[in-house]
């Protein structure tokens, strides 16, 4: 059994996998960064899961810079790479290598496994991943990642199991964070997130797409600090609308609500056309995470924003979340597939487990 880990700043989500069958779960809130270790050994407990069952950890980890592209055998030179990178993820990647310290000092002989939001997106050309900037800037590290791609990388596992997988894809992972991806024969070729998640569609609490300058006139306004928790914490639909939750969205009937929906779909629809762009058309659509998954409201707007594109969606089919969208005439598939990050990230983990024959 796998144990798959997803490590927050003050959270723990656990997963355990027997071969690609979840088995059991396990969440813990408001744990300190300190806490984690005994955390683990409570939510192994909560499952029901003897540390003695498990063969080893698999760790949701969000950014692996330039260098680490694929999942991969934590070892020491892996948790260096994954340090070299907190600069790059100042809140996600110190919880997620506490995570993998947790497991180490609690089973020092299981092997673990780090899986990467980014590594999806590092097919995407240089001309996409690149800004436009002085190269001592682009030294730094400045230029796109792009994330969610465990979420996309499961996308293309089952549509290529189901013998569908199209030319040209484009995935909408639509939850609290939500990005677009243009996949090309299951090849990630652009994205809508950047150097962090921020960059793209409306999200729940983040802006999405913003100038630089407006940035520069927040930071210097407020702070670098408190401009970043502005543009992450504050601002997307629950800054426009007072809520981040589509459902509260729907339901508060206020023209703010209504508006945050709209700026939603609207940017959602402008960056798909973006994506459309650079694979050079496009031959299905499919959506995935809490919104896409579940709001028909907010597909029906962005498939019929995509009219221009040949898609055409069944009113019915979608109001009933069905995993078939597109009518008898619409040039381009529609399907819904749910987000399956955790059993992504369990497949590739026992992948390289036995391919180690460890
Ligand atoms: P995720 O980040 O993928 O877990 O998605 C979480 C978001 O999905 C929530 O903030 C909601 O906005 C949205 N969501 C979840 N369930 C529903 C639902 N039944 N209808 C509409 N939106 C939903």
């Amino acid at each position: 059994m796998l144990l798959i880990v997803n490590a927050g700043s003050s959270s723990l989500k656990l997963k355990m996998f027997d071969g690609a069958d979840e088995v059991a779960q396990a969440s813990l809130s408001e744990i300190g960064t300190d806490g984690h270790r005994i955390a683990l050994e409570q939510g192994l407990a909560k499952a029901g899961v003897p540390l003695s069952r498990l063969s080893g950890a698999a760790h949701r980890v969000v950014h692996g810079g330039a260098d680490l592209t694929a999942t991969c055998r934590v070892t020491p030179e892996v948790i260096a790479r994954i340090t070299a990178c907190v600069p790059l993820a100042p809140l996600h990647n110190p919880a997620n290598l506490v995570g993998i310290q947790a497991f180490a000092a609690l089973a020092p002989d299981l092997p673990q496994f780090a899986c990467f939001d980014t590594a999806f997106h590092a097919t995407n050309p240089d001309v996409a991943t690149t800004y436009a900037l002085p190269q001592a800037a682009r030294d730094l590290g400045l230029r796109r990642y792009g994330f969610h791609g465990t979420s996309y990388a499961a996308l293309v596992r089952v549509l290529s199991a189901r013998d569908q997988l199209p030319k040209r894809l484009l995935a909408c992972h639509l939850g609290n964070g939500a990005s677009l991806c243009a996949i090309v024969n299951g090849r990630s070729v652009a994205t809508t997130m950047g150097y962090s998640p921020l960059d793209g569609l409306t999200m729940g609490t983040r802006t999405g797409g913003i100038d630089g300058n407006a940035v520069l006139r927040l930071a210097e306004l407020h702070g670098v600090q408190r401009a970043g928790e502005i543009l992450n914490r504050e601002s997307g639909l629950l800054g426009l609308g007072g809520s981040n939750d589509l459902r509260a969205l729907h339901l508060a009937g206020t023209p703010e609500a209504a508006f945050a929906l709209q700026h939603f779909t609207y940017w959602a629809v402008r960056h798909a056309g973006s994506m459309v762009a650079a694979m050079g058309g496009l031959d299905a659509v499919v959506f995935t995470g809490g919104i896409g998954e579940n709001d028909s409201g907010i597909r029906k707007e962005i498939l019929s924003g995509l009219a221009f594109l040949g898609v055409s969606s069944d009113a019915a089919r979608n109001d009933r979340n069905e995993s078939v969208l597109h009518d008898p005439t619409s040039r381009v598939a529609i399907w819904i597939v749910p987000a399956e990050e955790e059993r992504q990230i369990a497949l590739e983990a026992q992948a390289l487990l036995a391919g180690e024959g460890v």
